[in-house]
């Protein structure tokens, strides 16, 4: 990895579908790979799905026949051409399996299977919260395939909606990294900042203007280095580094962060390795910008 790389992994980037968003208005396709023997259905309920945990945890998925009633939603084909499908609705009883979500699941998960919980999540949390159209308050019927409402009253179409967040790595001349921790979190967690972006604002901005208000500081080089989709609930977190610019000294707002301070390599492994603080765990972009910023893996003995 050289310095000046992207981001070389990110748990919840990893989907090696092919979307083949073409087919989702086509009924004739759709209802032949809905009926393809080799056809998987994940089912999802609350944000879980099933999983079989070892040796490494997989997800379970079903066959079409053995899936809740409900819309299905058609994910992707792989390469072989097995189409998969996800469900929302009460996950079925399969002996041994156990359940989870993403922030449990996402690291440990194989590149397909990350990519397929991912994607169902989005949706199911979409759906979920956008029955009703936004114009005129009728309820809305699924379409393309779980990809979109359509108002039956209206005819207004209505796509998935995403909050995009910047996080960022701030260091200062010294390549110390800015960690922080918000009120609400145990006293041992540490991050770095992020916040959602406003209407009207660019990423760059919005980078800034969260420094600023968080912590009482300026930044310059503001750099991007990668993104993850965080659909809990429906988040798209974009990940800078960006430098300290003017003094160092930190003004906190108590309202959303409570501590931070500056580390150094060195500082940063030793508190982590005394159990003094605890970094992100691998799910998250987070820790991902840390490790880039630290030069490999912490060691880390626990993880939020
Ligand atoms: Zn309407």
């Amino acid at each position: 990895m050289t310095d000046d790389s992207a981001l070389p992994w990110l748990a919840l980037a990893r989907g090696d579908l092919d979307r083949r968003a073409e087919l989702r208005r086509d009924e004739d396709r759709l209802a032949e790979m809905w009926k393809d023997p080799r056809a998987r259905v994940l089912v999802v309920e609350d944000g879980r799905t099933l999983v079989a945990s070892t040796p490494e945890p997989a997800l379970i998925t079903v066959a079409p026949a053995d899936a809740p009633p409900g819309d299905p939603w058609y994910l992707g084909s792989a390469d072989d051409g097995v189409p998969y499908f996800a469900v929302a609705g009460p996950l079925p009883d399969v002996e041994g399996a156990d359940r989870g979500g993403l922030r449990r699941l996402g690291a440990l998960l194989s590149d397909r299977d990350s990519g397929l919980l991912t994607h169902a999540v989005a949706l199911a949390n979409w759906h979920a919260a956008n029955r009703f159209c936004p114009r005129c308050g009728t309820e809305t019927v699924v379409a393309a395939a779980g990809h979109v409402r359509v108002c039956p009253n209206d005819g207004g179409e209505h796509y998935p909606r995403l909050d995009p967040a910047v996080i960022m790595l701030v260091r200062d001349d010294a390549d110390r990294v800015l960690l922080a921790r918000g009120p609400q979190w145990p006293a041992d967690r540490r991050s770095i900042l992020a916040g959602f972006v406003e209407p009207g604002e660019s990423l760059e901005q919005a980078v800034a203007r969260e420094v600023r208000e968080e912590v009482g500081v300026g930044v310059r080089d503001v750099e991007y280095l990668g993104s993850q989709p965080w659909p809990l609930p429906q988040s798209l977190m974009l990940g800078f580094f960006a430098r300290l610019d003017g003094p160092a000294d930190l003004v906190l707002d108590g309202a959303e962060i409570s501590d931070a301070g500056w580390y150094g390599r060195d500082e940063l492994r030793a508190a982590v390795e005394s159990g003094e603080i605890v970094t992100p765990g691998a799910v998250s972009i987070a820790a991902q910008l840390i490790e880039r910023w630290y030069g490999g893996p912490l060691p880390q003995t626990r993880a939020f």
